[in-house]
């Protein structure tokens, strides 16, 4: 036996399931020129990578030294929204091996969730490349109260799936994502793309998710789970 299965695996998708991390650099610098800032500094830039909109947009006008009102606010998000679209529209390219796991895991009839902080709208695009077919879930930070690093988006997936938070494996790329679905109790595979994500005691991490599949997948879950679960032997 290769370890147990998670209940369910929630997915990432920015810098997790796809390159979108990429696109959004575009956006964000686009954005920052159009509000007559710039260059985007690498910290700024390293600040909002797996972050809200709202963050976001509120780190480019602090960049821009422009006076955050709502209705800057507002215009920054949608000029910000409206260029990531342009360039989501394009196609995403994939994160190497996930939609080779999505494949596997898909016909392993284990469940699967998408978990992003991405808005419903922006994620509905890039699902035209994901495809929806592979999620009996999919939650977006703006239909939580708060995004990540909160716990809500994880805990709501796992409630739609009728599954324990820590019965679940969450797959992540960044700082506040792993930290939100540490916080929700899970399980997290780190696969690093733009940043540097620290250890935690919920988390275990890889180089790529290439040549993983679903075996990997149990292992990995049933080592992190070891310690706690069961009497010491
Ligand atoms: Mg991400």
């Amino acid at each position: 036996m290769p370890g147990d299965m998670p209940a369910a695996v929630l997915f990432d998708m920015d810098g997790t399931l796809v390159d979108s991390e990429k696109l959004w650099d575009r956006s964000l610098v686009d954005t920052l020129g159009w509000l007559g800032g710039g260059p985007l500094r690498d910290e700024a830039r390293r600040e909002t990578v797996g972050g809200n909109l709202d963050f976001s947009v509120r780190t480019l006008l602090r960049e821009a030294g422009v006076e955050a009102t709502p209705t800057r606010v507002a215009d920054t998000a949608a000029h910000l929204v409206a260029r990531t679209e342009e360039l989501f529209l394009r196609g995403l390219p994939w994160r190497p091996g996930a939609r080779e796991l999505l494949v596997a895991i898909h016909g392993a009839g284990v469940p699967a969730a998408l978990v992003t902080n991405t808005g419903r709208r922006l994620t509905d695009l890039a699902l035209r490349t994901i495809g929806t077919g592979w999620f009996a879930a999919t939650v977006c930070g703006d239909e939580v109260a708060h995004g990540k690093p909160a716990p809500d988006v994880y805990l709501r997936a796992a409630e739609l799936l009728g599954v324990a938070p820590g019965d679940c494996l969450a797959v992540e790329d960044s700082p506040t994502g792993a930290a939100a679905a540490e916080a929700a109790g899970a399980v997290v595979l780190v696969v690093p793309c733009e940043v540097p994500v620290p250890d935690g005691p919920l988390r275990t991490r890889r180089d790529t998710l290439a040549g993983l599949g679903v075996d990997g997948l149990a292992r990995l879950f049933t080592d992190v789970r070891a310690p706690s679960a069961g009497p010491a032997r």
